[in-house]
């Protein structure tokens, strides 16, 4: 492989690696990873600047998914202590959501629901309506997440102000069936193709550390890369007993922060433009956290997942602040300023939008 910082230059000139040159990043151990770093972080900076993405998601319905992702602690296939399937949450509940996304910076909030997709019909509708709750309050921009979607519902969301779907590819082709087997992966890329059909920018990741090998997941970046998705969510394992994806997991030896991280340098270096943010998962870094933006990460998820907690916000806060870097809302709003303010449980920092 030609010299890192020659390849970096050249993909700043607008090549694309090969498939071969992405897995020697994210295998070849000659390969020193602060190097790798280091050219990540030129291509993380020379598309993002200073800017930290934040992004928030909300619990729309909870449990009693007919899927069965071997990952998921919300498919009804497993036992795992997750309530099975609420209803789609109240408008209420949308509008804490709403208010923690905002006090956090985050510019958009995104509706998940466990599901394995929508047709047109009651649940649908109500969902629309807190879609459309979201995008009518003009604060935050809404974004979704609910499975396999058709081009007719499609339409029924844009039209309900949703203007970013995510719909992940959770890993590449040859493994997914390891994965899931009650949808196939071209079912989720047609679902990521129709939301591009109705003018809906695409947020499409995956999973690392599900047993699969580094050719996964060059494949898994390859094919981003060809369906040229807006935005990048990259997750690692979070084990949840009674899913199938704990088994595997006790099977091997957990991968080290270090490789975790060189995962997302290679994800960088296949996809230079796009918005890479870092979700569930984080916490297996431990101390190295902070150098995800070295990695090459754009972005991170602040507050909590679906069913798990995530760091606080303040502490994400406080890493970008101390990180000389700036968060960014994600979505349309411009960037935050982080102040320090009381609050009933205490003094926290906030991130401050400003359009
Ligand atoms: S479709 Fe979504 S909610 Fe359902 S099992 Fe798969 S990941 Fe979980």
């Amino acid at each position: 492989m030609t010299s890192l910082s020659h390849l970096a230059e050249k993909i700043l000139g607008g090549y694309f690696v090969s498939r071969d040159e992405a897995l020697g990043l994210a295998t070849d151990e000659a390969i020193s990873p602060w190097v790798l770093f280091e050219q990540a972080n030129r291509l993380r900076e020379a598309h993002f600047g200073n800017r930290v993405h934040l992004c928030s998601i909300v619990n729309a319905k909870m449990g009693g998914c007919p899927e069965d992702c071997g990952f998921c602690s919300q498919s009804a296939r497993f036992e795992t202590g997750v309530e099975r399937g609420t209803g789609i949450i109240s408008e209420a509940e949308v509008a804490k959501a709403e208010a923690r996304a905002e006090a956090w910076g985050s510019g958009a909030l995104s509706m998940v629901t466990a599901t394995r997709g929508y047709k047109a019909g009651a649940e649908f509708d109500k969902v629309l309506a807190r879609v459309k709750q979201v995008s009518a309050g003009g604060r935050l921009e809404a974004h979704a997440s609910l499975g396999l979607l058709g081009l007719d519902e499609f339409k029924a969301l844009r039209a309900a102000g949703c203007t970013e779907f995510n719909h992940n590819l959770e890993t590449g082709r040859g493994y997914f069936e390891k994965v899931c087997t009650t949808h196939t992966y071209d079912d989720r890329i047609a679902t990521i193709r129709n939301a591009r059909a109705v003018g809906m920018r695409t947020c499409v990741g995956g999973i690392i550390g599900m047993g699969e090998a580094a050719e996964d997941r060059v494949d898994l970046a390859m094919t981003l890369r060809e369906l040229d998705v807006d935005e990048v969510p990259l997750n690692f394992l979070v084990s949840v007993e009674g899913t199938p994806m704990a088994a595997v997991a006790k099977e091997r030896a957990p991968m080290a922060p270090l490789e975790m991280l060189r995962q997302v340098a290679m994800f960088r270096f296949v996809l230079p433009t796009k918005n890479i943010f870092i979700c569930a998962g984080r916490q297996h870094l431990g101390d190295l956290q902070a150098l995800i933006f070295q990695a090459g990460a754009s972005g991170i998820m602040i507050g909590d997942f679906l069913t798990t907690k995530n760091r606080s916000p303040e502490d994400d806060l406080k890493m970008i602040s101390d990180l000389g870097l700036e968060p960014k809302a994600c979505g349309r709003s411009s960037i935050a300023k982080v102040v320090d303010r009381e609050t009933d449980s205490g003094r926290v920092s906030l991130a401050v939008i400003a359009n």
